[in-house]
């Protein structure tokens, strides 16, 4: 999968999950598409994209590593 240009996505690297329970921030350069892991998709879809162009930037705010396409999640 790729970087996106759809919900608030506008090519940037990174995205968070905003959801309530998830907040999560994601590297769409190394993207997990199994079931269960990523669901990029699924995120934009449901409006809780919120675009990063640093890990950093996102983990200032409180994101956590997904486990999946960033590693090392502290929870
Ligand atoms: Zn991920």
């Amino acid at each position: 999968m790729a970087r996106r240009y759809t919900g608030h996505m506008n090519g940037e690297r990174y995205l968070a999950n905003t959801r309530q329970g998830s907040r999560e921030v994601h590297d769409l350069d190394n993207e997990k598409t199994g079931t269960n892991q990523c669901q990029i998709n699924e995120i934009i879809n449901a409006g809780n994209d919120k675009p990063y162009n640093s890990l950093d930037a996102a983990k200032r705010d409180g994101y956590d590593n997904c486990k999946w396409c960033i590693g090392n999640s502290t929870r």
